[in-house]
């Protein structure tokens, strides 16, 4: 028999089904048994008689079944609304065992949110079954599947750009992966696509947007984690007003279609200077709720374009964004310029950050002169940028979002580990998969040119 969902019995009243899935629970009551089984779906209700079912009092939870059975009609006074089989049950006619399981480490009932976090992470593959954590990552399926149709509807590709590829600043530090053809030489996992979509502006793709995998080697926090997800874009003949409204539309758009319960305070989003926001919040990702149900979204633009450091300047956001100002102005006077940045800040997080480009390669140079680069150094890192800039570029601008971030904040998590499936540890450790692992043969680091140093060389 054809397996069935157990949310599509509901349907099937008077039917003799196959429904298949995890013991969520077992339970006697007098003479019969009650299993709730879980599946992809929603929880069932069956009702096994052992008399009439063999071995069935040896059942255990996370055994994974198949039963066959006739779908009832639950009586008026044992009807479940919490579940989405609320209003039938089943009565067991046959129960295969397709796996036993051991008692499991953790629970899968409730929000898990009690449990250690290193035992849920350890055994993810078990945490990830409970309610919350599917609700999760079924509502990130469904962002992601809205922002790529949103986006698709209004012009752009999906493009892929390399994961083996050399630094970019985002003001992180970077990944490196030995090569083992060009001894001595590293690849870096990139810290955003940012050189990539410029140049495919140079490309005349005009439209541009990825789900990118981003790797910064910094310090794990609660909205931060060494490998995340952006969503990613760039779009050419634009200013600025142009990307604010897209994203502005399209966030107001996801809001209603993915999050329908949820409700966003004002609409169009504010746009605030960052000299207000520093004035009047003391932030530059203030947060603007009247109270803790809303979703308050606000742009917040006219950042300025260096920050001073002991050492010099460093890019308010990176190099790549335009000033707003001459080349003798940003040569004279750095700290007073301003950018053309824009960031998006949702309830005190900052979701997404971005800027119209520097085409100018004149500019581009000028700037990294600010930043204390010489002559020589930004040919060798930033050469191939400058070139493609010599051979026809349009003025373009983009943003990328952290979709982790937008998703936390949505889902009402404390965490972005909540909203990804295999996250890592603050200190940046893979408990599930024993990962960074020291067990690497010799030959292989040979084969990399790699010398490992013992601690106390280091
Ligand atoms: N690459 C930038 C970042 O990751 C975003 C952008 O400027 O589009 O913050």
């Amino acid at each position: 028999m054809k397996r069935i969902l157990n949310e599509d019995t509901v349907k099937k009243v008077g039917e003799k089904v196959s429904v298949c899935g995890w013991v969520d629970s077992i339970r006697a009551h007098g003479k019969i048994l009650f299993l709730d089984l879980r599946d992809r779906s929603g929880v069932l209700q069956i009702v096994v008689n052992p008399k009439e079912i063999n071995n069935a009092e040896d059942l255990r939870g996370e055994w994974v079944v198949e039963v066959v059975g006739e779908v009832k009609e639950r009586p008026e006074n044992m009807i479940n609304q919490e579940i989405v089989t609320g209003k039938v049950e089943m009565k067991a006619e046959a129960i295969k065992i397709l796996n036993q399981a051991e008692t499991p480490p953790l629970h899968v009932a409730g929000d898990g949110k009690e449990i250690n976090e290193e035992v849920r992470m350890k055994y993810r593959y078990i945490d990830i079954r409970r309610r919350r954590m599917q609700r999760n990552l079924r509502k990130r399926h469904e962002a992601a599947h809205f922002f790529r149709k949103f986006l698709t509807k209004k012009g752009f590709i999906e493009v892929e750009t390399p994961n083996l590829t050399k630094s970019t600043p985002e003001g992180a530090r970077d990944f490196l992966v030995p090569s083992r053809k060009q001894p001595g030489a590293f690849y870096a996992l990139p810290q955003s696509p940012q050189q990539y979509k410029q140049l495919l502006m140079v490309g005349g793709v005009e439209r541009y947007f990825q789900f990118a995998r981003c790797f910064r080697d910094e310090d794990i926090r609660a909205d931060r984690q060494a490998e995340f997800t952006q969503l990613d874009m760039e779009m050419s003949f634009v200013e600025r007003e142009d990307v604010l409204d897209l994203v502005e539309e399209m966030f107001i758009k996801v809001v209603e279609e993915v999050f329908p319960d949820k409700k966003i305070k004002e609409k169009p989003f504010p746009r605030i200077s960052h000299e207000k926001a520093m004035k009047k919040w003391g932030s530059d990702r203030p947060d603007l709720r009247d109270n803790e149900d809303e979703l308050a979204f606000a742009f917040v633009v006219d950042f300025p374009m260096f920050e001073k450091f002991e050492k010099g300047f460093r890019a308010e956001h990176h190099p790549f964004t335009k000033p707003d100002a001459s080349i003798d102005e940003i040569k004279k006077n750095p700290e007073k310029i301003s950018a053309f940045q824009y960031d998006l800040v949702l309830n005190g997080e900052e979701i997404g950050g971005g800027s119209i480009r520097s085409h100018d390669p004149d500019i581009l140079e000028a700037v990294f002169e600010v930043l204390g680069h010489e002559k020589e150094e930004i040919r060798a890192k930033f050469g191939h940028l400058l070139d493609a800039f010599k051979y026809g570029v349009p003025p373009h601008g983009g943003i990328a979002f952290g979709f982790e971030r937008f998703l936390m904040v949505l889902l009402d998590e404390e965490n972005i580990r909540e909203v990804m499936a295999f996250p890592k540890t603050g200190d940046g450790r893979g408990l599930m998969m024993g990962t960074p692992s020291k067990n690497i043969e010799k030959d292989q680091l040979k084969e990399l040119h790699i010398n490992v140093l013992e601690d106390d060389e280091e």
